[in-house]
Formats: C-alpha cells, sequence, structure tokens
C-alpha cells in the first residue's frame, strides 16, 4: 500500500480508502439493514492491511453507516484513520440546521471531531444554498471548537461549477468527484481534477470502477484486457489508471464482501503515482474507446430535446440503453425504464411530432430508436 501526502495538511493517507456505502447488509423482516458483525469485521480487517481513510455520509445505508462506522471505530480504531463524513446538503432549511446536523452525526459516530466534513453532493444549486446559509462561518466556527479539523465538498455537476466551487473558497481542505477511466471528460473532469492540483486541494475520488460497472468488462473489453502485457485485471486497470495522478490522495472503494476486501488490498500493493507507463496510459484511453463503441444511440445528453410535449424523458432512456448496452448488464437498462413506465416518461408516450428531432445538434433519428428501444424494452 502507498501512503502520500495529504495535500500540505501534514499527514500522509493510504491510497486506498474505505467508502461505508455499500457495507454488507441482511435481512431484517422486509427490511434491509447492515449486517454489522460483518461489517465492522471488514473495516478494521481493511485498518488493520492498511487502509487509514475511512469515508461514510448522513444518508448511507439510511442512516445506519454513520453508526457502524462510528462502531467500527471502537478499540483503538479510530486513532489509525482520517474520518470523514458530510453535510447532507438537502437537508438544511436554515442555518442553525448545520449546526444541528453536525452535531447529530458526531454522536451517531460517537467521536468528539471528523477530520474532513464535506458539503454532500454539491453542484450549481447546492453551492448557491450555501453561500446563502454563510457555509464558510459554519466551518469557521466548527473548525475553531474543534469539532472538524478540515472542511471540504463531494461534487456531482459539470466542469465550471466544480471551478466555481474552488474559487468559492481558498480554505478547501479536500475535494471528492467522481472519476475514472470513462469519466475523464465528464463532472469535474480531468481538467477540474488538475486544476485542484494547482490550487493546493486535495482529490478524493468516488466511483472509481463506475459503481462495480467496471469490474465485471463485456467481452471485447476483456479480451482486449487478457491480451495485454501487463496482465492487470480489470479492476487493477481502472485503481491504477486513477492512482497514477499525484493529484489524487486517495481512491474510496465501496467494499461489500471480504473477497472484495482482500482482491483490493492486493491490487493497491501494486498500484502507485505515476505508475503506469506511457503504453498503459495509451492503453487505458484504448479500452475507454472499446466501451464507448458499444454505445448504440451517440446521445451526449445534451437535453435539447427536452421537454417533449409527451413528457418522453428521451436522454434518459437513452443513457439508460447505452449504459446496458455498454456494460452488457440488461438490468441497467430494465431498471431505470420501469420508473418511466410507471411515470408515463417512456418511448410509448411518442406521438412522433417531431419535434425533438428538429432541436438534436446530433441529428439523431430519435423516433427511430424511441421505436427500437420501446420494442426491446420489458
Ligand atoms: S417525437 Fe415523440 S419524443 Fe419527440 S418530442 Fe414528439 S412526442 Fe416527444
Ligand atoms: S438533443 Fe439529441 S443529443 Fe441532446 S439529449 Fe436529446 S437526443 Fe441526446
Amino acid at each position: 500500500m502507498q501512503y502520500v501526502p495529504f495535500g500540505n495538511h501534514g499527514f500522509d493517507v493510504s491510497r486506498l480508502g474505505f467508502g461505508c456505502m455499500r457495507l454488507p447488509t441482511r435481512k431484517n423482516g422486509e427490511k434491509t439493514v447492515i449486517d454489522r458483525e460483518a461489517a465492522i469485521a471488514m473495516i478494521r480487517r481493511g485498518i488493520d492491511g492498511g487502509i487509514s481513510y475511512i469515508d461514510t455520509a448522513y444518508p448511507y445505508h439510511d442512516g445506519e453507516s454513520e453508526i457502524v462506522t462510528g462502531l467500527a471505530l471502537k478499540d483503538g480504531y479510530r486513532e489509525r484513520v482520517t474520518l470523514t463524513t458530510k453535510l447532507p446538503v438537502w437537508a438544511v432549511n436554515e442555518e442553525k440546521d448545520m449546526n444541528r446536523l453536525l452535531d447529530e452525526q458526531l454522536k451517531k459516530l460517537d467521536v468528539p471531531y471528523v477530520d474532513f466534513y464535506l458539503l454532500h453532493a454539491l453542484d450549481k444549486d447546492r453551492i448557491a444554498k450555501m453561500r446563502a446559509f454563510h457555509y464558510q462561518d459554519f466551518f469557521r466556527q466548527a473548525i475553531a471548537d474543534g469539532r472538524v479539523k478540515h472542511a471540504g465538498f463531494s461534487f456531482h455537476d459539470d466542469r465550471q461549477t466544480f471551478l466555481d466551487i474552488l474559487g468559492d473558497w481558498d480554505q478547501w481542505g479536500m475535494a471528492q468527484i467522481q472519476y475514472n477511466y470513462l469519466d475523464d471528460q465528464d463532472q469535474a473532469t480531468e481538467a477540474g481534477l488538475i486544476e485542484a492540483g494547482k490550487r493546493g486541494v486535495p482529490i478524493v475520488v468516488m466511483e472509481p470502477l463506475r459503481g462495480g460497472a467496471l469490474a465485471n468488462p463485456p467481452l471485447n473489453v476483456k479480451q482486449m484486457m487478457d491480451a495485454h502485457p501487463s496482465h492487470r485485471s480489470a479492476v487493477e486497470w481502472a485503481f491504477a489508471y486513477i492512482a497514477n495522478y499525484p493529484q489524487v490522495a486517495t481512491i474510496l472503494s465501496g467494499m461489500s464482501t471480504e473477497e472484495q476486501l482482500t482482491d483490493n488490498l492486493q491490487v493497491f500493493d501494486r498500484v502507485t503515482v505515476g505508475g503506469l507507463t506511457a503504453d498503459e496510459q495509451a492503453f487505458t484511453a484504448q479500452l475507454k474507446q472499446a466501451y464507448l463503441s458499444r454505445m448504440p444511440v451517440k446521445c451526449t445528453g445534451c437535453r435539447y430535446c427536452q421537454p417533449c410535449p409527451q413528457n418522453v424523458h428521451i436522454p434518459t432512456i437513452f443513457e439508460a440503453y447505452n449504459q446496458a448496452k455498454m456494460f452488457d448488464q440488461p438490468d441497467r437498462f430494465t431498471r431505470r425504464y420501469n420508473d418511466l413506465q410507471k411515470k408515463n416518461q417512456d418511448a410509448s408516450q411518442c406521438v412522433q411530432c417531431g419535434a425533438c428531432e428538429s432541436a438534436c445538434p446530433q441529428h439523431l433519428p430519435i423516433i427511430d430508436w424511441l421505436q427500437k428501444i420501446g420494442r426491446e424494452a420489458p
């Protein structure tokens, strides 16, 4: 396991971080709850195996993640890790909610302070809301009274918004972004990641495996990997790509099983900053192209076709369809399409008025695609 300085904070962090959003679960009557015994054992084995960064958040596992994370960090484990949780920005309705929520979270975690407290899932609207609630004053106070060591944010929006948030405050202690070799031009993007590095804001990466999808590549991608002389697994290619960036402090993996933990720990013995050769970097670009070539509908998600007078959610339908084909996982489409069907937003609502096709800058034959997808739908 490689350890790197966490920005300029004066301590090091393991490149593998434990994300506590997909802990092992069990059924309790109708409810799905965390299998606490298994989860606590896993988190502790991860720390014993070298992990020194633990990430949780208010909504994970319907609020149970923070409690179980706190239990796992008893018996001397808390002192061995950097602990992060996140303010549920959507639950803040007035300024004093920020203090109330932080106190509630510290109580659930049963700790006097967290190392990093993040504004959770910031986007354009949410940063505007937090500005109005004077988030910087809240952080200054929480840092001064010792409940928080460093402030940060996690992020889901576009590059410009990421740069705007970075520029909104010179005291950000870290930024958590979605990043992997498919998403280098999405959300914060590679350029945003590099800019954060220039400003001295260390990056924590989430979704390195795209929700697990990159761990199970379709046949053509797997054949490419098998033929490559580096003989890295699909999981290792994904982690090695991100670990290569010096701007990235740690990479979160939301592990659910002991096998994943064992595999991740082994992989992180082999991935390092600058660890990819030029040939391997070029190969990850080829992997991305191999995935993208599996996308049947060349929809960019620009949304110029919206709103449709019949309320057909065209970009969502195309995205769900593309993702299913890209990863060879039909379930990814079925689940989202069923949701759209329930809300009468699926392809069958289309009356072929043509308004969307005139608006589409990609000149996609949207109606034909909707008919085809509608025929394939469950
Ligand atoms: S053609 Fe169909 S999907 Fe496109 S705008 Fe008209 S009703 Fe909506
Ligand atoms: S306008 Fe075209 S490219 Fe843009 S979201 Fe709609 S279908 Fe996709």
